[in-house]
């Protein structure tokens, strides 16, 4: 099952990676809506969808939910882990 979901082409504001797609960690999760976090492939900054579904940096202390912290923090080690892992 794909749930990869195409966005309009940006560019992550952190480390300029052109970003044209988004993969839910969640299996069945709905395509991205504005207010909904996403992480950065490359650099592993932690964003948020506008309204135009392009992304912006979320300010320190701007998400306070617990366990979406603790999501977010679970997909930036699974990025690092298979970055580490792809051969170079
Ligand atoms: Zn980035």
């Amino acid at each position: 099952m794909d749930d990869s979901h195409t966005l309009p082409s940006h560019d992550c504001p952190a480390c300029g990676t052109r970003l044209d797609a988004a993969t839910s960690i969640c299996e069945g999760t709905p395509a991205p809506r504005p207010g909904d976090v996403t992480i950065c492939i490359d650099c592993t900054a932690v964003m948020m969808f506008a309204e135009d579904l392009t992304v912006r940096l979320v300010k320190p202390g701007e998400i306070r939910d617990r366990d979406a912290l603790r999501d977010i923090r679970r997909a930036q080690r699974a990025i690092r882990r298979a970055q580490e892992e792809r051969p170079s």
